[in-house]
């Protein structure tokens, strides 16, 4: 299926692994030329040049840190008015609610909400002068099931509040054909996921094997998901024919979420 996207620009950050490289392959293999970025540089530039080998887009690597103003920048000053921004930054970390101070919840909310509204606001503009835009933000599960995740209070809240932007926002851009969503990953097999693994096998006394066998097998689909398979579902949503679909906060779980709806 040809999304018609080809040509677009499109700004992935959090994109030398994991679910945002993911998504920075699918959107190259629609023809979407990319300014890509991650703090570590070597990763970033390696990630580019995969990217550009087995796509033949143009593709930047701007490395810096995202959850800052200067990060932030950088990227901007790379590409200006994209037509696709993936808003994705690291996840904070788990743990017990009891034991988080102030600054790690300032931590969080700025990584897990307030940088991917700021990127936003920063866009958004260009993209209803143009009349196209797709925003797409890479949150959790948690947000959606809080208690598949109980060490996951932190990304739950700063999360919570980027949902609560985003359903405001986007009935406020539709009508512009600028589309702003959330997908939600249960597990995906990442770095991310096998430190958050190797955490929670410590507190148990237990492997990280034996936790991720054990995690795997309560997911119906009886494995975890891949980047490839995440990035496919962002790049539908940044399709040209996705102009309808909008403020959604789409989970992809191998069928995890136990509720109706
Ligand atoms: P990952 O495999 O660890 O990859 C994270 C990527 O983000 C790397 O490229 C990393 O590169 C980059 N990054 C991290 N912090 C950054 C920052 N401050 N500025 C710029 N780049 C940054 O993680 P992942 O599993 O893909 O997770 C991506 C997001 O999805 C996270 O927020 C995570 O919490 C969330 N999530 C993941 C899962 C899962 O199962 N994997 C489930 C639910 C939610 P550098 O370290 O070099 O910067």
């Amino acid at each position: 299926m040809d999304l018609g996207i080809r040509g677009r620009q499109a700004i992935v950050c959090a994109a030398s692994k994991g679910l945002g490289k993911g998504c920075a392959l699918a959107l190259a293999r629609e023809g979407v030329d990319l300014v890509i970025n991650a703090r570590g540089a070597e990763a970033l530039a390696a990630t580019a040049e995969e990217i550009r080998r087995e796509t033949g887009v143009h593709v930047t690597a701007v490395p810096g840190d995202v959850t800052t103003e200067e990060g932030r920048t950088r990227v901007l000053a790379a590409c200006p008015e994209p037509d696709i921004l993936v808003n994705n930054a690291g996840g904070p970390p788990p743990g017990d609610f009891r034991d988080w101070s102030r600054d790690d919840w300032l931590r969080a909310l700025d990584a897990n909400m307030l940088t991917p509204i700021a990127l936003t606001r920063a866009t958004v503009d260009a993209m209803i002068r143009r009349r196209f835009g797709r925003i797409v933000n890479i949150t959790s599960g948690v947000v959606k099931g809080p208690a598949l995740y109980p060490t996951l209070g932190l990304s739950a809240a700063a999360r919570s509040g980027l949902t609560g932007f985003v359903a405001v926002a986007a009935r406020q851009t539709a009508k512009h054909n600028v589309t702003i969503n959330n997908l939600l990953p249960g597990r995906f097999d990442t770095e991310r996921l096998r430190a958050n693994f190797a955490h929670a096998a410590q507190k148990a006394g237990v492997t990280t094997e034996e936790l991720a066998e054990r995690a795997r097998a309560e997911v119906p689909a009886g494995r975890f998901g891949t980047p490839e398979e995440f990035g496919t579902a962002c790049a539908f949503l940044c399709g040209a024919a996705a102009g309808y679909i909008t403020g959604q906060n789409m989970v992809i779980d191998g069928g995890a979420f136990p509720g109706l709806l």
